[in-house]
């Protein structure tokens, strides 16, 4: 038997720090402290293009930069139409409305999610309906859901209804949780026995894919982000997708105040939003966009390194892609053996004082006061992924200083 695992049998009921802040000082090199969880980093490209944009007066949410940025996201994911959004929590709103969710129906998603997934479907007038996620992907867990729904789900006049609540149960928004892909296929086959549109809240994973397709592309309609701490960022942003070119068009007109096109004339035909993107914003994407397959590129060597780093570790280990993904690893994340869960905040603050901006996973939604009411499925895993769970530092610049110290 090696040392190793007779070690690992009486481990210490306390978490030795010190190993973890040095695999973590060896992962980062050099770079300045303190580090961050993600920060952009802007250039020259972005500098001109968002100069053209005041030179030219083409500063709103109509300009060449907003469909070109469209373009480049389309592309990146692999769906044909992308529609630029304002932001993500509202790209979230539009893309439940337009898929049909109403007021008081419920929509399936996961607690352990930002809290935006969650406030996007009230903004809808629906109910949070929150499912438990499964360790093979950190995402929602397809099983899980089909269990729960089997339990509470009846048909009842022509639709699907929460027994419990008698509301009708509407959509399901999986999460990408930090790049890593949900398992689609499964979850495709629990959405379509109990006939729930999927939109999918892509806006972890621009550039990540399950067995080579885009995550983006496996619900009818899916949205991005492009908030200041995602790969690529707008200041704030956000995207709908979809292949659909009658919803994509929908889509457009519907958060752009529903303005029927006229040389003059100020015409609209449904209740809607000003929801759309400022071209000023896009062109600070369209930079970025060109350098998106570098930035997954370095995100995925950094991810290496912590992986490396904490292979063998006792106490914890970096969390892998899911089988068959390749994750944009937009957030690295440290699992702590089931042992020491109780030396979470332990360690963060340690990492803190270090100089490290490490961070737990979010409060599970169920937790949050605003949602304890909200009906919900057994979440086992929810909760002690909440306890395990710590996000380190993975802005793609990162990789470079590493590299640099060669460490
Ligand atoms: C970033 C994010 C959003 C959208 O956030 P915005 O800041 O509104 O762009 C939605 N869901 C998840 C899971 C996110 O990480």
């Amino acid at each position: 038997m090696s040392i190793s695992s007779a070690q690992a049998n009486n481990r210490p009921a306390i978490l030795d720090l010190k190993p973890v802040l040095d695999a973590v000082d060896a992962v980062l090199g050099a770079a300045a402290r303190p580090v961050e969880l993600h920060e952009p980093r802007f250039g020259a490209r972005e500098r001109e293009l968002v100069l053209d944009c005041i030179d030219t007066n083409w500063v709103s949410s109509a300009g060449k930069y907003v469909t070109r940025f469209e373009e480049m996201v389309a592309a990146a994911t692999g769906s044909r139409h992308a529609v630029a959004i304002v932001n993500g929590t509202a790209a979230l709103h539009a893309a439940l409305v337009l898929e049909g969710v109403e007021q008081d129906d419920e929509v399936l998603l996961p607690s352990i999610t930002f809290v935006a997934t969650a406030n996007a479907v009230s903004h809808a007038g629906a109910i949070p309906h929150f499912v438990d996620s499964t360790w093979d992907t950190l995402g929602l867990d397809p099983q899980a859901l089909e269990a729960h729904l089997d339990t509470i789900a009846v048909w009842r006049n022509g639709a699907w209804v929460n027994k419990q609540t008698g509301r009708r149960l509407r959509a399901v928004v999986p999460v990408h949780i930090f790049g890593h892909p949900v398992d689609m296929a499964a979850l495709g086959a629990v959405a379509a026995k109990y006939d729930l549109v999927i939109v999918e809240d892509a806006t972890e994973s621009l550039g990540s894919t399950l067995n080579g397709q885009g995550c983006g592309t496996f619900g009818h309609s899916a949205v991005l982000s492009f908030n200041g701490n995602k790969i690529v960022t707008t200041g704030g942003g956000g995207m709908i997708v979809t292949d659909d070119e009658a919803h994509a068009r929908h889509a457009r007109h519907f958060t752009s105040t529903a303005k029927k096109a006229h040389a003059w004339a100020f015409d609209h035909d449904e209740v809607a939003y000003n929801y759309r993107l400022p071209n000023i914003n896009a062109a600070l994407g369209c930079a970025q966009m060109e350098r998106l397959s570098a930035m997954i590129d370095a995100k995925r060597v950094l991810a290496e390194r912590y992986l490396l780093a904490f292979s063998d570790f006792p106490g914890a280990r970096i969390y892998r892609e899911p089988k068959g993904s390749q994750s944009n690893y937009w957030l690295n994340t440290l699992v702590l053996d089931r042992e020491y869960t109780t030396e979470r905040d332990r360690l963060l603050g340690a990492l803190h004082g270090h100089g490290i901006r490490a961070r737990p996973l979010w409060t599970p939604m169920h937790l949050l006061p605003m949602y304890w009411d909200c009906p919900r499925s057994p979440l086992p895993v929810a909760e002690e992924m909440h306890t395990r769970c710590i996000n380190l530092p993975s802005s793609p610049f990162l990789a470079e200083s590493a590299n640099k110290n060669k460490v």
